[in-house]
């Protein structure tokens, strides 16, 4: 058997030819940039997220980086930034003229909430959160914490479409929050898109005039802003593609629930847990394992391919690793996490034969 880490093609076929149809409708009336077809999903997912504003933008990266020049954070400013995560999150940060300081994380992979504390100073002006993997953060404890400091809590929402915390949806939490919709994401465009959300009116009109050139209204720029809008293309799509989430959410759970109850048993991995507050939406069902490039080959050469989310926390990558030597010390649980975390294959339309051939494989490596 051969089993992808991904299969985008199983949920595409099932939304193709209804997001042709929009394409086309698109392509006939030169509507490429802004227009309805943003309006309509931009309107649709904040309805559905029970936020107020929506704003479509041209990826994940543009959305953290145009949330932080909202909340007027750069130059001289810190946000505190998880460790393992994708590096997006601090490149947001420097980019914006900040300093990313990184934050440990905790059993549920999440930021540490427990260490946020010891890593504030004069300068540190929000909490970036990453509801990783597809589950949320201590969303209660976090709040607290900013409310204690005077924080802005940014939410990053890239892998947890439509995941709850207390039955609310993950970026509703925040001053403000931001998707990807990168194609492998749970709602994923077929190209690059993202978006932000905010229940605040002051920083959706900043994000809308900052992704079009500062521009209100016909050349009439009012502040230095840059070109990343969402395309008329991409929104059809996520229109589309919305419809379908929640149930692809669900088989994403039901794949989750069989990887749980088949591997209960295997003393050699740590499977994930999740809290009875949280909808977990799985993006990645991430495991820690002993022996793990021993197993993630074994499973390779049994056909099953797998992934590393992520293989060196951000602090130790190249660019960062001198400055955060002198650092280690508080990073201990997301480097010691680091050596055995594998991603096992997770997507919609996975069948329940190909999660079985995974669990045996892996009891088969581990002699059970
Ligand atoms: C995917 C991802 C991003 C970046 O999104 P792009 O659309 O690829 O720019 C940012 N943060 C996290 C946590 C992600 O998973």
């Amino acid at each position: 058997m051969k089993i992808s880490f991904n299969n985008l093609n199983l949920s595409n076929s099932i939304v193709e030819n209804e997001i042709l149809t929009e394409i086309l409708k698109i392509i006939r009336e030169s509507a490429f940039i802004g227009g309805e077809s943003v309006d309509d999903f931009e309107i649709k997912f904040a309805e559905k997220l029970r936020v107020k504003h929506c704003i479509g933008v041209s990826n994940g990266t543009a959305a953290l980086w145009i949330s932080l020049k909202a909340l007027g954070i750069g130059e001289g400013d810190e946000v505190i930034v998880p460790a393992n995560t994708f590096f997006a999150c601090a490149e947001a940060v420097e980019t914006a003229g900040a300093k990313p300081v990184f934050c440990d994380n905790d059993e549920y992979f999440n930021i540490d909430v427990t260490k946020l504390e010891n890593l504030m100073s004069e300068r540190t002006k929000a909490i970036m959160v990453v509801h990783l993997y597809g589950q949320a953060c201590d969303i209660d404890e976090i709040k607290v914490i900013c409310k204690k400091y005077n924080l802005f809590l940014i939410e990053d929402c890239s892998q947890a479409h439509f995941s709850k915390y207390k039955n609310e949806y993950c970026g509703s939490f925040g001053d403000i929050a931001t998707f990807s919709f990168y194609p492998g994401k749970n709602l994923g465009a077929m190209g690059d898109a993202g978006a932000i959300v905010t229940n605040n009116d002051d920083y959706a009109e900043k994000c809308r005039l900052f992704r079009n050139h500062g521009e209100a209204g016909k050349s009439n720029h009012v502040m230095i802003g840059f070109n990343c809008r969402l395309d008329a293309i991409q929104a059809a799509v996520l229109k589309v593609k919305l419809k379908y989430i929640d149930e692809w959410n669900r088989q994403r759970n039901e794949i989750a629930s069989i990887y749980v109850s088949e591997l209960g048993s295997c003393d050699n991995i740590v499977l994930p847990k999740v809290k009875s507050k949280n909808y977990h939406s799985f993006h990645l069902f991430v495991i820690l394992a002993e022996k793990r490039y021993e197993l993630k080959n074994f499973l390779q050469s049994v056909g099953i391919s797998t992934g590393i989310h992520y293989p060196l926390p951000i602090p130790l990558m190249p660019i960062y690793k001198d400055l955060w030597a002198e650092h280690i010390e508080r990073l201990r649980m997301c480097i010691s996490y680091s050596e055995k975390l594998l991603s096992l294959p997770i997507f919609p339309g996975m069948t329940k034969e190909e999660v079985m051939y995974v669990t045996k494989m892996i009891k088969q490596f581990y002699e059970l």
